[in-house]
């Protein structure tokens, strides 16, 4: 499957433990996260691809992919 392909995995944060340290949002391709009110952080599904970079740069773990419907 290409990174950069459509797809249904989004990006999903845990609202509750993210630090809004900004790594997801430096290390995101497609610019689909930003930090709301420096609180924590917010990805727009409609510009995430999945490709995983946000959750492997999260220092605190709380980035997963989720498979979402269509
Ligand atoms: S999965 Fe990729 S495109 Fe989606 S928010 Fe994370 S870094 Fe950005
Ligand atoms: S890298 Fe993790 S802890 Fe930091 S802002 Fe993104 S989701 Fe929150």
């Amino acid at each position: 499957m290409a990174v950069f392909s459509k797809s249904k995995r989004k990006a999903q944060v845990s609202l509750r433990d993210c630090v809004a340290c900004g790594c997801c949002v430096k290390a995101c391709p497609m610019a689909a996260i930003r930090i709301v009110k420096g609180v924590f952080a917010e990805v727009d599904a409609t510009k995430c691809v999945g490709c995983g970079r946000c959750v492997k740069e999260c220092p605190a773990a709380v980035v997963a992919i989720a498979e979402v419907p269509a």
